[in-house]
Parts: structure tokens; sequence; C-alpha cells
């Protein structure tokens, strides 16, 4: 019998028309994925199966690729039955377990016994055979798995759960404004479930902003580059956007017109690099800059979508999921962020659009914004030193 590892894929119901650019984007990341470790990858609409001599490190791997519904450890063997009766003894010998049950699964409509009948058959063998034993339908300790399929059958007795969502790239690629806090990796994060590949990018504001401020950015982003392969994250000088609005522009209006801002630059990033939307951490409610107004307002100086995947999130819900992927530790060190700076005692709640105009007719933000892209850092954020840095659809 073959040791191998067996993949559902997730969500693929839905993806029907797509269903061959699903896989192959899958094979593609775990291929990315799995680098540095002997495999062999192939697939079917139903299944993907790997081979390797480090099942271990594999699976392991396999946990933080999007796309996947379940990992499964599994035995290959032939569709016969007396081959299955005895691989699945053989399974069990060693097993500590009081209650099972089995599951047929079967495609192969040619197998003679049905899928029932089958079940309750190894059921029996394997109580006539392993002493002390009993089959519990409802809440088993060991769930014994066998799926028949034309060429060959597989037998699993557990399952790892997979991360779910779509295949890393699937969707095109996204920018991430990415700033050190806590909601803006987990936007990311939930982005990437829906297969948007992410770039970043991050507005600093040396020497108001200092350089551990950017270190904690591109922790974050390496964390968030497990699940993207690596990321390219554009590093936006903007101390003199942010000097000149604080000098030029009534302070009440400096955040909105500041975001204002981060959005234009945005959005010429995202165009430059054939990126199809913007993602953020803004949450309804949760600053003045993210009241629906402040949005409203905001979000008018942009034509690109913008996916703010915690937008009805509470901090708790977020925090959660920041502590799960492991971003929250870093999220919380203390340095201070470049709108954090210069945030106003009394920003505006409600911001309206022709007094956002008219403070900017104050100030040369055409100029300004051109010349911090033209300066913009690149970072190649990689996973591991070791690996080769590619730009990824
Ligand atoms: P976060 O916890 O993600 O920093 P926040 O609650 O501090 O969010 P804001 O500072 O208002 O909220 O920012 C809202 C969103 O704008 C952030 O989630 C992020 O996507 C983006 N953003 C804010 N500051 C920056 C920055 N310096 N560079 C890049 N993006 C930023
Ligand atoms: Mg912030």
């Amino acid at each position: 019998m073959e040791k191998l590892i067996v993949i559902r894929y997730a969500e693929l119901s839905t993806k029907k028309s797509n269903i061959n650019q699903f896989i192959n984007k899958l094979k593609e990341n775990i291929s990315y994925a799995l680098e540095g470790i002997d495999n062999t990858i192939y697939f079917d609409k139903g299944r993907m199966f790997i081979e390797t001599n480090d099942y271990e490190e594999c699976v392991n791997r396999l946990k933080s690729i999007f796309g996947i519904q379940g990992i499964i450890l599994s035995y290959k063997i032939n569709s016969d039955e007396n081959e299955i009766k005895d691989c699945v003894l053989k399974l069990l010998k060693d097993k500590k377990f009081k209650t099972f049950k089995v599951t047929t699964k079967r495609s192969y409509k040619n197998f003679p016994i049905n899928s029932m009948d089958f079940s309750r058959q190894i059921g029996a063998h394997i109580l006539k055979n392993i002493n002390n034993l009993s089959v519990d339908v409802n809440n088993p300790e060991l769930l014994v798995s066998i799926e028949i399929r034309k060429d060959n059958t597989y037998i699993y007795l557990d399952e790892i759960k997979g991360l779910g969502g779509y295949p890393v790239g699937v969707s095109g690629k996204g920018l991430l404004m990415l700033s050190g806090g806590i909601d803006s990796p987990v936007a990311g994060y939930l982005a990437m479930k829906r297969g948007i590949r992410l770039e970043a990018i991050y507005f600093a504001a040396p020497p108001h902003t200092s350089d551990e401020a950017l270190e904690k950015v591109k922790t974050l982003a390496k964390k968030l580059a497990l699940y993207n392969h690596n990321i390219k994250l554009h590093v936006i000088n903007f101390t003199e956007i942010e000097e000149t609005i604080y000098k030029d522009i009534p302070r009440d209006y400096l955040i909105t017109i500041m975001r204002r801002m981060m959005y234009r630059i945005s959005t010429k990033i995202a165009y430059k690099n054939k990126l199809k939307c913007l993602i953020n951490g803004e949450s309804v409610g949760q600053v003045a800059s993210q009241t629906l107004s402040s949005m409203q307002v905001i979000n008018e100086v942009t034509k690109m979508p913008v996916i703010r995947p915690v937008v009805c999130f509470d901090k708790l819900e977020i925090i959660d999921l920041a502590q799960k992927i492991n971003t929250y530790e870093t999220s919380i060190l203390p340095f201070i962020d470049c709108c954090t700076i210069f945030v106003p005692k009394h920003p505006v709640i409600n911001p309206e659009s022709n007094k956002c105009e008219e403070y900017e007719k104050l100030i040369d933000w055409e100029n300004m914004i051109d010349k911090a892209i033209e300066n913009e850092e690149i970072i190649k954020i990689k996973v591991n030193e070791n690996q080769e840095y590619e730009d990824l659809l």
C-alpha cells in the first residue's frame, strides 16, 4: 500500500465554470509552498494527491494554503475487496480506540457492492478481527473512510481541517493598505481567503515615524506572506504631504484630507502595478475617519473598488482573528504611526466634499503625490531567506 496526501478542495461547488482555473492555481500555490521538499503532485476534478518523503513538513505547509478544505493522510490500494479488508486491519492494528464507524464513498459504480453494504461488511470484518470494539455511528472515536474509485481505492482515518477559501491569485491581485495596526493585517488575510493575491502599501513619515515602525510593518507583511508566497511592499514617504496638510489646512479636516491623499496614491500605485482593488482595515464607526460620512467623502477620490473585509466586525472579533493568524502580538507593539502623530483633538465627523475640495486647493497636492510615487521604495518580503522572490499573478 502506498502512502499519500489527499487534498479536498474548498468551495469548488460555487466555481463550476472556473474549476480548472481553481485547480491549476491551487497546484501552483502548493508547488511554491513545498519548495525544498521532495514532492509529486497530481490531481483530478475531485481531489489533489501529493507524494512526498516528508509527510509531516508537507502537511504543516499545506495548513497555510487557501483553497484546501481538508488534508488527509491516506493509503492507496487497488479497488479490490480483499485488499481493502486487509489494509483496513493493518491500519487499525496499532490505533488506540474503542468505538468506530466506517463510511464508504463509491464513485466507481462497477464495484460490485454498494456503499452501505460495503461499510457494514468492513465494520463486521473489523469487529471479528479486533477485540473489544463497538460501532458508534453518531459519535465514533475513529472514523474509517473508504473511497472507491475506478483505478484505486483510498483509505484514511483522520482529516486535518484546511483553511478553506479560494486559492490565492484566482481572483486577481489587490493592494492592501498596511498600517502597523491590528485591523489591516486581518483585512489582508481575509482578502487572500477570497483568492486575492496581495501587494501592500505603507505610508511612512520619517522622522515623525521611526525605523522600528517600518520594521513592524515588514514583520506583519512577512506573516501575511506565508499565505501569499511573498509580498511586494511599496513604502511611500508621506512626510512632505503630511507636514503641508498640517501647516495649511484647517485642523478638523486634517485626517479626512490625509486619507484622501492616501487613497489617491494607493489608486495610482494600483493602476501602475495592474492591481484591481484597494483593501484596507476600515471598520464602520471605529474612529472619526470611519463614520459613513467620512468614508463617503474619502472614497470619492477613487474609482477603484475598495474592499474592507472587517467593515462590520467589532474590535473583539478583529482581535480574535489577529490572534489566530499570529499578527496581534506584532500589531500591539507601541510604535507611532503616521496618522496617530498628527491626530487633531476634534476631527470632523461629518466632512463635506466641497470643503475638502476647497481646502485641497490650498496645497499643491498633485505634484507632491507624483513625487512621493516616484520616490517609492519597494521591499520584497519573503517568508524565508532561501526562497527566490518572484512576482506572481
Ligand atoms: P489599523 O489597526 O489597521 O491601523 P486603525 O483602526 O488604526 O486601523 P486607521 O488608522 O484609521 O484605523 O486606518 C484605517 C485603515 O487605513 C487601516 O486599517 C489601513 O488599511 C489604512 N492605513 C492607515 N494608516 C496607514 C499607513 N500608515 N499606511 C498604510 N495604510 C494605512
Ligand atoms: Mg492604524
